[in-house]
């Protein structure tokens, strides 16, 4: 079976402040840390693992994270965000694909991250159902610049690589044809 590698890649940005979902602590990539705020969002507010989410939609072009887990939809309140990540993972099972490999970035000044990064990597490795060895986590500042230095929330980045069978594109094949038949290719 032949197969493509394809690429995907997620942002998401969480501001600090009030959270149903618990106090004096942000959940970053899997892992609760404690610090004296919170990230505000509908869900568990895991920046990171929402960024991860758009990625690997985004590898499919299977619409985002709004679109599968609406925030308007009340079921989805004070939401646990492995749920999300587990359904972005069994979309590319469903694919007859798998995850090469994810890189997340998180920006921020506060909380450190490094610390945290071992379990980070476990925690999504598990999630996701890969080797620890296939997932990235980084951490950078902004260097004081920005709404992230100003330290008002938490951005994230992520970009993923999936493996998946090879499609054959009628709509490119044509498209060529169509530019040959044109003369604008020999
Ligand atoms: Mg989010």
């Amino acid at each position: 079976m032949q197969t493509e590698t394809r690429v995907g890649f997620g942002y998401d940005v969480h501001r600090f402040g009030p959270n149903t979902y618990e106090q004096g602590l942000v959940r970053l990539c899997g892992v609760d840390i404690p610090f004296d705020q919170a990230l505000t969002g509908h869900s568990d507010a895991d920046v990171g693992m929402h960024a991860l989410c758009d990625a690997i939609y985004g590898a499919l072009a299977d619409g985002d994270i709004g679109a599968h887990f609406p925030p308007s939809d009340p079921q989805w309140k004070g939401a646990e965000s492995h749920v999300f990540l587990r359904h972005a993972a069994g979309l590319i099972a469903k694919a007859g694909g798998r995850l090469v490999n994810c890189d997340v970035t998180l920006v921020c000044e506060q909380p450190k991250i490094s610390p945290h990064r071992p379990a980070m990597r476990a925690a999504l490795a598990d999630i996701l159902g890969v080797a620890v060895s296939r997932v990235a986590v980084k951490a950078t500042t902004s260097e004081g610049l920005g709404f992230t230095g100003r330290q008002e929330g938490i951005a994230a980045h992520a970009v993923v690589s999936v493996e998946v069978p090879r499609s054959d594109d009628a709509a490119q094949a044509a498209a060529v044809d169509a530019l040959m038949a044109g003369g604008l290719l020999e």
